[in-house]
């Protein structure tokens, strides 16, 4: 299967940096045997999509669940649709644990991106405490519960492990600890299960290949490491090199 390197920029590169990154990374990349993903700031959709000149899939960081409404600094599926994103980040662990979101609240996101035609890429992950309790098949399953239902109605989607000590630390799982992980992602999505389970936590290029190499792990999403387009190049590099691959 060919692997995702999906880029989550998260409050970084506004248009104009977006511009000179995609100059530097456009020479870099080999396209075709992986697929690019970016999840630049919403105010820099516009010139991803039109600076970029690789072939990508753009997406959002977050949507509101409503069509419209008075939700000042929100934007609905809708929106993003129509701005150009294909995919949105639904549940990120910043988006939960900085900002309060609530399980509830990723499973309506979920349904407002199946809603609008958006492909919702939703992220679930263990705290470190919970982990150390013994908690992360529990964590999962319940983070999963909250938002399979509305996947059925989606007509593509990713699920993305990321254990939120794992995110921006430097602290990664081991390639067999992510793939027990996404084992547990997968069974308790059950029928719902066969789409790329993605893992992100603090990938760089020295870890990604062992990392897009364990079972079950379909591919990455990376934060830190998207943000250089040179060493983002060389995660894509990670995940070409195993296309074909058994
Ligand atoms: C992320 O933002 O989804 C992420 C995994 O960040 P980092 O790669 O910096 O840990």
């Amino acid at each position: 299967m060919v692997k995702v390197v999906a880029g989550n920029w998260k409050m970084h590169h506004g248009p104009l940096q977006t511009a000179g990154f995609f100059d530097r990374f456009r020479p870099e990349v080999e396209e075709g045997s992986v697929r690019i993903a970016f999840f630049p700031p919403d105010v820099s959709l516009r010139s991803s999509r039109t600076c970029a000149r690789v072939q990508a899939d753009f997406g959002v960081q977050n949507i509101h669940w409503e069509r419209a409404g008075a939700f000042t600094g929100e934007i609905s599926a809708e929106m993003a649709k129509e701005a150009g994103a294909s995919l949105v980040l639904v549940g990120h662990s910043e988006r939960r644990h900085v900002f309060g979101e609530t399980d509830v609240d990723v499973g309506c996101k979920v349904r407002a991106a199946a809603r609008a035609g958006l492909v919702p890429v939703v992220c679930v992950g263990e705290l470190l405490e919970e982990r150390k309790a013994g908690k992360l098949d529990a964590v999962l399953r319940r983070q999963v519960a909250a938002f399979a239902g509305s996947l059925a109605d989606c007509r593509d989607y990713m699920v993305a492990y990321e254990p939120v000590w794992a995110i921006g630390t430097g602290e990664t799982a081991t390639p067999e600890d992510a793939s027990a992980a996404h084992a547990i992602v997968r069974s308790a999505l059950g029928a719902l299960g066969r789409c790329p389970v993605l893992y992100g936590g603090s990938v760089n290029p020295a870890n990604a290949r062992a990392l897009m190499s364990a079972p079950d792990v379909d591919g990455v999403l990376v934060g830190g490491a998207s943000l250089d387009p040179e060493v983002f190049a060389r995660i894509v590099e990670a995940g070409g090199a195993l296309a074909g691959a058994v």
